[in-house]
């Protein structure tokens, strides 16, 4: 992220939390899971997809996350396992020649 991107978004943080009846990108982060799980309170719910609907960074990010819980969803069971050396290998090879 550039450093003008990454001042904008803190400027809308602040921009929002003043705002009545906005949340931030932050609490977007603390109810994300729950939104997800329609565990989230119907008041909170509300916010949320205001804040999803005005901001492209978190709707990017719900996209994303989304995604990654999808393709996760098969091996929740095996999140406590270890990740296998060979992975870690593989994935830091393709992030060190640039591939990523
Ligand atoms: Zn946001």
């Amino acid at each position: 992220m550039s450093l003008r991107q990454n001042l904008g978004r803190r400027i809308r943080g602040v921009m929002m939390s003043r705002l009545p009846g906005m949340i931030t990108c932050r609490a977007i982060d603390d109810f994300i899971v729950d939104y997800l799980e329609e565990s989230l309170p119907a008041k909170e719910r509300v916010l949320f997809e205001r804040h999803i609907r005005s901001c492209p960074d978190c709707r990017r990010y719900l996209a994303e996350y989304r995604l990654a819980l999808a393709a996760g969803e098969h091996s929740l069971d095996d999140m406590d396992e270890p990740v296998p050396e060979e992975l870690v290998d593989a994935v830091l090879a393709t992030v060190l020649s640039g591939d990523a």
